[in-house]
């Protein structure tokens, strides 16, 4: 069993020919997994009761002779801002190192009842607020194609373990680019979904109105097959769609002939770079395939970093505010009155980033300051979608780069967190516009650091999105 590269389609063979029950499979990927996580720290905790569990009730499945489902003993990952029922979650963060949730997510609860098995939970940056993983109050993760090297964040974890082979598939979260940008790093596919298709019950709020749930696969498919177990309406969360979930993968034929792709004009100005060359080769491979490719523009895309770091902060100081020392596990052990409490709690519960954060979206929802900042944001966010808008009407799809570099050394931005804000110039656009945007590999720089392309489209329309990138990934391959 060549566990690294098995393929959810491998696992469902490898239970048909009976080449493995799927608690041997677990407890293989556990080993594996357990032996291989020094090397990057992508896993913070394993679960090996829970996994052993989940692939019982499979393996009884198959002894009965039932449907195992789509998921039926693949190995999954879940970033730690997921909660898990009885199953520690800390955010990435000192302040929930003892949390431990009494109810599962709803993508956790689907996928488990899709046959999925949890193997543990995956490290990220303090409660998803970074581009680096380096924000984790557990320690950095290391990108699995170059150790010295960051993953990318906040899913820094779920995007090595799926590069490192120790998941099958993974699941992270996506506020500004937070799936996309790893996956990129770590030559893995990631998703962001529609606004709203996968529901966001149990997912720990960083901005509400950004935040969304997305998978990771080694190829289209996997995640494609993932995103369509965890996504539709949900009761438990208000802003889940009740749009009908297609079987994604069932038109991955390899046929994008006709195509209408755009490529913005804003995304490639000045991307003279190894990382510029590679998506260019990459629209070239799409002009092959018979895609119709066009320049665009999206007029609005230089606001796209400043209008989204008012939003975010502006709502995660908002969100963070239930971390006061009552509610959630950790208290500082040296508080007086109720004020010096919350005062010392946050002061010594919360990273550097998390304050910068709390600071700067306090400031922007301030009286005064309101109108200029955080609305001024919203009319701007408006003007982002509107420009999404305009370009669907003329193209079914847009390509551009993920992120303006690949994987950077540990360390090298630690000090200078506008440069890190930069490395999310290509991704924050499709969340703040709510639309399925991804991000497949398409090839390696000389020094061999993943590079990956971004695929956007309309509201929605993932099916397409899947498309292209699956037709894409079998000419590169
Ligand atoms: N890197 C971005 C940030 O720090 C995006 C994070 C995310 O998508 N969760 O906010």
């Amino acid at each position: 069993m060549e566990i690294s590269a098995l393929t959810i389609e491998g696992v469902r063979e490898g239970l048909r020919r009976r080449a493995f029950s799927a608690t041997e499979l677990a407890t293989e990927a556990l080993r594996f997994a357990e032996a291989e996580n020094p090397k990057t720290n992508a896993y913070l905790r394993f679960c090996p009761e829970r996994a052993l569990e989940a692939a019982g009730r499979v393996d009884e499945k198959i002894a009965r002779g039932e449907d195992t489902g789509p998921l039926g003993g693949v190995p999954v990952a879940v970033k730690d801002v997921i909660v898990t029922k009885g199953l520690r979650t800390t955010c990435g963060s000192k302040l929930l190192a003892n949390y431990i949730p009494p109810y599962d997510a709803t993508a956790v609860q689907r996928l488990e009842a899709a046959g999925g098995v949890i193997l543990g939970k995956a490290n990220c940056d303090e409660f998803a607020m970074g581009s680096s993983n380096e924000n984790s109050a557990f320690g950095p993760v290391r990108n699995p194609a170059a150790l010295d090297r960051v993953p990318g964040g906040s899913s820094g974890g779920s995007a090595a373990i799926t590069a490192q082979g120790t998941a099958v598939v993974a699941l992270g979260s996506d506020t500004g680019g937070s799936v996309r940008q790893p996956a990129s790093f770590c030559g893995v596919v990631g998703v962001t979904p529609t606004y709203g298709r996968v529901s966001r019950y149990g997912l720990v709020a960083f901005a509400s109105s950004l935040d969304h749930i997305g998978p990771f696969g080694r190829c289209v498919r996997d995640a494609a097959t993932l995103l369509g177990v965890i996504a539709g309406r949900d009761e438990l969360d208000a802003t889940s769609a009740e749009a009908p979930v297609p079987d994604y993968t069932a038109q991955l034929d390899g046929n994008v002939r006709g195509l209408r792709i755009g490529l913005p004009r804003e995304y490639f100005n000045g991307l003279a770079s190894e990382t510029g060359d590679l998506i260019q080769a990459g629209v070239e491979t799409l002009k092959k395939l018979g895609c119709q490719v066009k320049e665009i523009s999206l007029p609005a895309t230089d606001y796209a970093i400043a209008c989204y770091y008012i939003i975010c902060t502006a709502e995660a100081s908002s969100n963070l505010a239930r971390y006061d020392g009552v509610r959630y596990t950790f208290r500082s052990a040296s508080s007086g009155a109720l004020s010096d409490m919350y005062r010392n709690t946050r002061g010594e519960g919360f990273g550097a980033e998390c304050k910068r954060r709390i600071m700067l979206g306090t400031y922007v929802l301030s009286a005064g300051y309101y109108d200029a900042y955080y609305l001024k944001a919203q009319k701007v966010r408006t003007l982002i979608a509107r420009d999404f808008t305009n370009a669907f009407a003329e193209v079914d799809a847009i390509v551009t780069p993920v992120s303006p570099f690949p994987a950077f050394k540990l360390g090298e931005k630690l000090d200078d967190p506008l440069q890190m804000y930069l490395s999310d110039i290509y991704t924050i656009t499709g969340d703040l516009a709510g639309i399925p945007c991804m991000s497949v590999p398409c090839g390696r720089t000389a020094a061999g650091l993943p590079v990956g392309m971004q695929i956007l489209a309309n509201h929605f329309d993932e099916a397409r999105m899947f498309r292209l990138a699956d037709a894409f990934e079998r000419s590169y391959r």
